[in-house]
């Protein structure tokens, strides 16, 4: 097997991003699901709109319905017709003299050019109105298609779906949308020491905590997570289990891809013909991440320690779980915050530093946490992001401006004052 340079993290993303750009749409497939399962997930098609907007003449208060001509003198007393409420399309055309009580969003009578707000009326017996303010053409009323038009694009393709775009869709009576799948992750964990969460672990052992970070991780990032049975450091074991995994559109390997007797992930992919495309990165942790393909497969290969597996997984994996689900390949949005304390980094590599990220007023505030290396979890419970330390740089200092990965939401903010 062909050893391979280790790649930047710039060119190892960039190799990541190419192949996820490589993808076309007939290769992600779609299903029609119902709009209520659908927040979150991501157009695979583009709706418009279905009617104009109103639908029609539409009044925007509770008032009265008049010719606008009728109340320039005031006070304007005017013949009471009757009422139409909010559903009801009144038969009635109002002429010169007359007015008719409307609710909020029913539609404005024939012949109507203009609602008064009841506010500024008075019904001095149950036959008259008498309308104490003058109001132009047009007022308080929303006209049909003033909004938008039928035909007009409503959400696109490729979008994400919130709140307001199910409102929408709502609106036009989607009740079934075409959305791109979520791409299914297989998640094989591989190690002789591994015993299962609920186990107690042996001498030598200790649990799979991998396949659970993992799998919140596919998860959070709209995927579905499968769960393979731990693999042992076993040439057959491993074949079968990579085999079982292939079935998903994602594989995630965790260990057995450093330089040990027994790390046999990468030999066991190349005899099944997957195509390693990179297996170091110059980066910490995260070094020996792997990254290939089988045909339309993806494969990664995670460094076991737990924090490399999760920081691989939050630079590389995410893109193509985008890209799998019609989003394009983006990468992690960069934050910037003020450092807190002073960073020491002498690895030579590009490192991301576990940190709290917090903004209790005065801006984002950056407080490395006190973190012993790749296999450090425990230090990080409670960090939400991750300090980018570029390569060349040894030293930062309190006060200085950095790049952050923010891997969860910030729960700090200063709170709204209105
Ligand atoms: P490896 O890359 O297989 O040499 O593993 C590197 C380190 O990560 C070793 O200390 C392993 O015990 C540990 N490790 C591997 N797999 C897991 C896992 N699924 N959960 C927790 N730790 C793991
Ligand atoms: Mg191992």
């Amino acid at each position: 097997m062909p050893v391979l340079s280790s790649l930047t993290v710039n060119n190892a993303l960039r190799l990541v991003v190419d192949h996820c750009n490589q993808l076309k749409d007939k290769d992600l497939s779609s299903e029609v699901v119902s709009l209520r399962e659908s927040y979150g997930r991501i157009l695979a098609e583009s709706v418009y709109l279905d009617t104009d907007q109103p639908p029609f003449d539409r009044s925007m208060r509770d008032g009265y319905a008049v010719l606008s001509e009728d109340i320039q003198k005031l006070p304007a007393r005017l013949k009471y017709l009757g009422e139409v409420k909010a559903g009801e399309v009144s038969s009635l055309r109002l002429k010169k003299g007359e007015a008719l009580q409307i609710m909020t969003g029913a539609p404005v009578p024939a012949g109507a050019d203009a609602v008064v707000m009841v506010e500024y009326t008075e019904r001095p017996n149950s036959d008259e109105v008498t309308i104490l303010k003058s109001s132009i053409s047009k007022s308080n009323i929303a006209l049909k298609g003033s909004e938008r038009k039928v035909g007009d694009l409503l959400v696109s393709k490729g979008d994400r779906l919130g709140s307001i775009e199910l409102g929408g869709l709502a609106s036009v009576g989607k009740s079934q949308i075409s959305l791109f799948k979520r791409p299914t992750v297989g998640i094989l964990a591989t190690g002789d020491e591994l015993v299962e969460v609920d186990e107690k672990p042996g001498p030598g052992q200790i649990r799979n905590s991998n396949a659970y970070l993992l799998y919140s991780q596919v998860l959070k990032m709209g995927g579905i997570p499968k769960i393979l049975q731990t693999a042992t450091d076993n040439i057959k074991d491993l074949t079968n289990q990579i085999n079982k995994g292939l079935r998903n559109d994602v594989l995630l390997i965790s260990g057995g891809v450093s330089m040990g007797k027994y790390d046999l992930v990468e030999p066991v992919m190349s005899e099944l013909g997957i195509q390693i495309y990179f297996e170091s990165v110059t980066m910490r942790p995260g070094k020996p991440t792997v990254f290939a393909r089988k045909g339309k497969q993806f494969v990664f290969g995670l460094p076991g320690n737990p924090v490399s597996t999760f920081v691989a997984f939050e630079l590389f994996v995410n893109p193509v779980l985008k890209t799998l689900q019609g989003l394009g390949p983006g990468t992690h949005p960069i934050m910037r915050g003020r450092l807190e304390r002073e960073v020491i980094e002498k690895s030579g590599r590009t490192t991301f530093l576990p940190a709290v990220v917090a903004d209790r007023g005065g801006g984002v505030k950056v407080d490395p946490v006190p973190w012993k290396g790749s296999a450090d979890i425990f230090s990080m419970v409670g960090a939400n992001g991750l300090i980018v330390v570029p390569l060349e740089t040894e030293r930062l200092s309190p006060g200085d401006l950095v790049d952050i990965i923010l891997f969860e939401q910030m729960d700090n903010f200063p709170q709204c004052t209105f």
